[in-house]
């Protein structure tokens, strides 16, 4: 037993179950369920100071807040997940006409994407209730993050992803040795699929807004930003505010992973408040930023179509706390063209930091929330780069023009050059 993880609360009906009494979602409706953490014990028995001076340059330098055990392993790359750069471009935030900007590139994560952070833990947690398999569905990034992390300590990993992902996405699963299969479907007709394969083989389940692991991971994202941006309980900004966080939303597992990593802060006494949270969305793939703007919680499915894959989802998994992350925290959904995530994705790569579409998408809605003064130029803010733009190298090559192919002579480089 890990002391303390003390259960599960479903973010529904708001019952609460012990760790060994439930597995994925709430059974009486459904819910997403948050891990219950035994805040007094941590406190206790870690230190802010611990924390804040640990030596590891991994998510695992937070093993007292995760509901997990020291995976203990060797040197893998398991332990390599999290502890990703933040970047400032004063180019950039003069470009966007605010005060402060940074990007936390989630592409240095060990398979290129956030996902990572999720995986890790759920490979961690299926080697301490030593699960034969784990299985999941993934638009591409969860499945390859899965792959690699049970890759690194030798757990069987079986992947459903629906045909269309980028093949870069393909390769590495399969590189990773992972059983895959291409759904001749969507992400969605995946992830059902899934469930219903995960039962019927008695595999362990990683789906994303399924598992509740998934976000105890991602968390630790937040536990970055905190540490990254404070010192001695104040955020390190040029005018002292607290930066807004931007982040890409598909199924609503990173926006309410982020939310937890806040909230845990709070309820520890190590932050007084939690930023402003704002997801983005694709035009396309909007369900929770309809229900957002709505005002309500009722997430209605859409038939999605973006360029951003990862973010390309008809029903939301996890979209009841993905609202609440930005309703809660004074932040908001917003939505973006294909178009402005192109337009982001070269954008990015001008400071030194290659997106995906997905990944771009944070700062395509940045734009929009400034042009919509969501967001006050004098705010400091911090967008995420959530996945790395290798993995899409089609999407990557429509931000910008072709090269020109050129004769061996310096002649030739003239006449390009004029
Ligand atoms: C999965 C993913 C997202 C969205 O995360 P959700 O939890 O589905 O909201 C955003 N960007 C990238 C690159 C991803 O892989
Ligand atoms: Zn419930």
């Amino acid at each position: 037993m890990i002391d303390n993880f003390i259960g599960y609360k479903c973010s529904l009906c708001g019952n609460e179950f012990g760790p060994d009494d439930i597995v994925y979602t709430c059974p009486d409706d459904g819910g997403n369920l948050d891990v219950i953490l035994n805040f007094d014990l941590i406190r206790q028995t870690t230190s802010i100071d611990e924390v804040l001076h640990s030596s590891n340059q991994s998510l695992w330098r937070y093993l007292p807040l995760l509901p997990v055990r020291d995976p203990g392993f060797e040197e893998t790359p398991l332990k390599a997940a999290g502890w990703t750069p933040v970047f400032s471009s004063r180019r950039l935030s003069s470009t966007l006409g605010i005060n402060q900007l940074w990007v936390k590139d989630e592409s240095r994560n060990p398979t290129a994407s956030f996902k990572d952070r999720a995986s890790a833990i759920v490979v961690a947690k299926a080697q301490e209730i030593q699960a034969k398999v784990i299985v999941t569905a993934s638009t591409g990034n969860a499945g390859a993050a899965l792959a690699g992390m049970a890759a690194a300590v030798g757990q069987k990993a079986v992947i459903f992803a629906p045909r269309s992902a980028p093949p870069a996405k393909v390769a590495q699963l399969l590189i990773y040795g992972a059983k895959v299969f291409l759904v001749d479907g969507s992400y969605d007709d995946a992830f059902d699929l899934t469930i219903q394969a995960a039962q019927e083989f008695g595999w362990y389940c990683r789906n994303t807004g399924y598992n509740p692991f998934t976000a105890e991971g991602k968390k630790t994202a937040a536990y970055e930003i905190w540490e990254w941006g404070m010192k001695d309980g104040k955020w390190q900004t040029e005018n002292g505010k607290t930066p807004v966080v931007f982040v890409s939303v598909g199924d609503g597992n990173i926006i309410s992973g982020i939310h937890k990593g806040f909230k845990d802060l709070l309820a520890l006494g190590w932050i007084h408040e939690i930023p402003r949270i704002f997801g983005v969305q694709a035009e396309g793939s909007a369900a929770i930023a309809n229900a957002f703007q709505a005002g309500g919680e009722q997430i209605t499915p859409v038939s999605a179509n973006t360029i951003a894959d990862s973010i390309s989802v008809d029903l939301p998994r996890d979209g009841v706390r993905a609202i609440r992350a930005a309703a809660e925290t004074g932040g908001a959904f917003i939505t973006v063209s294909d178009d402005e995530i192109i337009t982001a994705i070269a954008e990015l790569g001008k400071i030194g930091v290659f997106a995906e579409p997905a990944g771009a998408a944070s700062l395509a809605g940045l734009r929009s929330a400034l042009r919509e003064g969501l967001v006050d130029p004098d705010t400091p803010v911090l967008v995420i780069n959530t996945g790395s733009g290798l993995k899409d190298v089609n999407a990557a090559m429509s931000a910008v023009g072709e090269a020109p192919i050129i004769e061996p002579s310096l002649k030739a480089v003239r006449q390009v050059i004029k």
